[in-house]
């Protein structure tokens, strides 16, 4: 019998704020010293009142107008009753039955086969403390106990492990592009969790699920769902059954371990925090959330692929972050509508490549390397002032000083030489220096001109125009084999 595994992820997003979602702290406790950032609110002593965040709010539903959900008016914050020590108040504030965001979507997987992962609910909530366990006891930090989250639950739409991480990938994309989330996995500002069971082939019942945690990266996710996929089905082709229950990633060993069987809702004893109001969204504060959003990726990768007609490869690429679409367009525009693609190529070639080897961001390296001198650079190759060699030489000068292409063209005399009689005294000075070559040549090896080409330049420090001494070199041939 064949088996199909049946997967629904739960993604926990920090929200970008400046405080935390209930009190005045500050939010930005990465480097913090523990326990600096908190008050009598997070840290929940009797008596101190919440007050919600706006910002947070704004954010979610801004949230889930990108992710395509409806966003609901009627809202209602509750608390979910749980006692663990990274939770100083023995509940978190979160949202139960109406959450601010239901039924969206994405779409993940190349063009033309496009798949459509359902959303079920978007719903914020607050973060809670960090535990270190160390050797005589554990130790608490509330610095990120109160720090705005949102808890993102798709549809059980996803059919492999793959297709789990193009879906994590995609919503991740889309928090970052609108500000939303820091999209740093490493640090726990993004984080995911995964249901996974697995069924018949065919079968229109679910098998028993398993949540899996634990998982860091994208990658650990896919190994992780492969792994639990493959233990689900050895144990049923064994005879055996699934138990519903919580298991924890293992990095190093590559295998996910049980950790507890899993509580019911019920279990949480949920009910409307008291010390909230409900909240109403209003029609007209909700239009201002859609009119606060960008144009999203999926739409001006579209968009790059049609009006600069690029490659779905390259509009891919260039829409991957917002950073690098926004500078893709000025670049694109600076170039005075000289091919879009040269544009797109020096981009995902040349300056990922200096910025690999420099370990800068885009955004760092923008001060000096402006969008409008790439797409300058662009037009100079376009208009043939310089060429394609010295093109490169003027970029990694303009990467590294910041200098304004023209100028550096001017300074450093590097105009190209398309003048005639200039390239011809140059191709009689190669032709005399190369008679092995030229006799090549003359003996129907046409293809040994390239060699002479490349002479020309290397005599010329890549100034010569190719196109041009090529010609001047062939004239210059057919000249000596007349003579000859
Ligand atoms: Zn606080």
């Amino acid at each position: 019998m064949d088996y199909e595994p049946v997967i629904g992820l739960e993604v926990h997003a920090q929200i970008r704020t400046a405080s935390k979602m209930f009190c005045g702290c500050s939010a930005d406790y990465a480097n913090a010293a523990p326990n600096t950032h908190v008050c009598p609110v997070c840290l929940g002593l009797p008596g101190a009142l919440p007050v919600i965040n706006q910002r947070a709010i704004e954010l979610v539903a801004e949230t889930g107008l990108a992710l395509s959900c409806t966003v609901n008016h009627d809202n209602i914050i509750s608390r979910k009753q749980y006692f663990y020590a990274d939770l100083p108040s023995n509940y978190q504030r979160t949202q139960y039955e109406d959450p601010i965001c239901s039924y969206g979507f994405v779409e993940i997987g190349p063009d033309g086969e496009t798949r459509r992962i359902g959303i079920r609910r978007v719903h914020m909530e607050e973060d809670t403390g960090k535990l270190q366990h160390v050797a005589d006891g554990s130790l608490v930090d509330y610095n990120r106990a109160g720090v705005p989250l949102m808890e993102i639950v798709s549809e059980a739409d996803i059919r492999s492990p793959e297709q789990a991480r193009l879906y994590l990938q995609k919503v991740r994309q889309i928090l970052v592009w609108i500000g939303v989330n820091s999209g740093n996995l490493e640090d726990g500002a993004f984080r995911c969790d995964a249901n996974v069971s697995v069924r018949p082939t065919g079968a229109e019942a679910f098998g028993a699920k398993v949540e899996v945690k634990n998982m860091n990266s994208f990658r650990s996710v896919e190994r992780a769902l492969q792994y639990e996929i493959e233990r689900q089905i050895g144990v049923l082709k064994a005879g055996g059954a699934i138990d519903q229950e919580t298991r924890g990633w293992n990095e190093e060993r590559g295998i996910t371990v049980g950790q507890r069987s899993k509580e019911d809702a019920h279990d949480y004893r949920y009910f409307p925090e008291p010390d909230i109001p409900p909240l109403q969204l209003e029609e007209r504060w909700l239009g201002a959330r859609a009119a606060a959003l960008p144009e999203l990726p999926d739409a001006r990768r579209e968009r790059f692929a049609q009006d600069f007609r690029l490659s779905p490869q390259d509009a891919e690429l260039l829409t991957a972050e917002r950073a690098t679409a926004d500078y893709f367009e000025t670049a694109a525009g600076a170039a005075g509508g000289q091919s879009p693609k040269a544009v797109a190529n020096w981009l995902t070639g040349e300056l990922f490549r200096l910025l690999n080897d420099t370990g800068e961001t885009l955004e760092a390296a923008t001060i000096r390397l402006q969008p409008e001198y790439l797409g300058e650079i662009a037009a100079l190759v376009a208009e043939g002032t310089i060429s394609g060699t010295v093109a490169k030489q003027v970029f990694e000068e303009c990467f590294r000083t910041g200098h304004a292409p023209r100028a550096i063209v001017e300074a450093q005399g590097l105009k190209q030489i398309s003048d005639t009689s200039a390239l011809t005294l140059l191709a009689r000075e190669v032709i005399a220096a190369n008679p092995k070559v030229v006799d090549d040549y003359h003996r129907g090896r046409t293809q040994s001109i390239k060699f002479l080409v490349g002479q020309i330049m290397r005599a010329s420090k890549g100034q010569a125009n190719p196109q041009i001494a090529e010609k001047a070199l062939a004239e210059e041939l057919g000249a000596t084999a007349e003579s000859a």
